[in-house]
């Protein structure tokens, strides 16, 4: 049993791992602003005894009191701006979150003697445009959005402090993430928005040709690797989380089809131009954390989306 502080815990990642951490018995403390998370990912975490710490990772001394009540041993740093869009039309606003915010709480990690800081970034972003599929860690990455970019300097900010100050700091770079708590409704997350439309009786629509592919990796895959790079203390720098596979948006649609037991016709895509920016090809090499982490991608996409759809229907009523 240990004593943990999660930022960004009530968000859909980040409140898949309070649950992990509730479920096995550990203290947890979450640091949000509620600016995209959402207090009711974390009824039951909260009614287990978990402590909500509502505060912007922008504020230094507010993050700094969170940790002093708080104590923890170890952080998992989720708290971001994760909307790539608004990333390119206010690169400053995404890198006082991403960046500024990420120092605030490895200073704040610092001052309470935390042991290990577990980072989040993202192998869908970090790397732009590259040919080696699937992407392993040592190709330099090149983002193409202001959001990678800020992602790689708070990586590049945790490495220092393991550098200067011999904090023990690791980061994950998922893959596109998907599953329970995503929320239908928003701008990321072309599965939770398609099951979302699945659930309505309504169309998918695809930008562009439905061949571009992305590593749909399942949140429970990613609370894995999340508790492997917190309790493995010879994990250091930069980890892919993936499943190391390709998938189509047109492979999301079959998933859907198949997890919702959907007529071909009920679910039709329909096909818009495709969008400014987007990567062609996207999937990455996880065999660093296979063989440092132990990390297994468990979850196939049909299974996955399964859940997702079981989620959304559930919250429906
Ligand atoms: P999310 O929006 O659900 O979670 C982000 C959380 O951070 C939210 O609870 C939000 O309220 C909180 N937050 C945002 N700004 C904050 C601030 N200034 N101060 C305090 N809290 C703040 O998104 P998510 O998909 O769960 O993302 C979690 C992490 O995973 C992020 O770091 C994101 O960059 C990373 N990531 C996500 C994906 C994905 O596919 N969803 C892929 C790669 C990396």
């Amino acid at each position: 049993m240990a004593n943990y502080l999660v930022t960004g815990g009530a968000g859909f990642i980040g409140s898949n791992i309070v649950d992990a951490l509730v479920a096995r018995g550990d203290d947890v403390a979450v640091l949000d602003d509620l600016s995209s998370g959402r207090r009711e990912n974390l009824a039951g975490a909260l009614a287990a005894g978990a402590v909500l710490h509502e505060a912007d990772i922008r504020d230094a001394a507010a993050v700094r009191a969170a940790f002093d009540a708080a104590r923890p041993e170890l952080v998992f740093h989720l708290a971001a701006q994760i909307d790539v869009r608004k990333s390119i039309d206010d690169p400053a606003f995404d890198a006082g979150v991403n960046v500024v915010g990420t120092i605030n709480v490895l200073e704040a990690a610092r001052a309470a003697g935390v042991a290990r800081l577990v980072n989040t970034s993202t192998g869908g972003a970090i790397y732009g445009e590259t040919d080696v599929m699937p992407t392993p860690e040592t190709v330099t990455p090149l983002p193409m959005a202001a959001y990678g970019q800020s992602k790689q300097c708070a990586e590049l900010y945790c490495a220092w402090y393991a550098r200067l100050y011999g904090m023990g700091t690791v980061t994950l770079r998922y893959g596109n993430v998907y599953g329970p708590r995503q929320d239908p409704a928003g701008e990321a997350g072309v599965i939770a928005i398609f099951a979302g439309r699945l659930l309505d009786g309504r169309h998918p629509v695809i930008f562009g040709d439905g061949l571009a592919t992305r590593d749909y990796t399942f949140v429970g895959d990613i609370v894995a690797a999340n508790l492997a790079a917190a309790a493995n203390p010879g994990a250091t720098g930069s980890y892919n989380v993936g499943t190391g596979t390709e998938s189509s948006v047109l492979d999301v649609v079959d998933a859907l089809r198949e997890a919702g037991d959907t007529a071909p016709d009920a679910f039709a895509p329909v096909h818009e131009p495709a969008r400014m920016g987007e990567l062609q090809r996207s999937s990455l090499d996880v065999t660093r954390a296979r063989d440092e982490l132990g990390f297994t991608t468990g979850t196939t996409l049909v299974e996955g989306v399964r859940a997702t759809l079981g989620h959304i229907r559930a919250q429906r009523g």
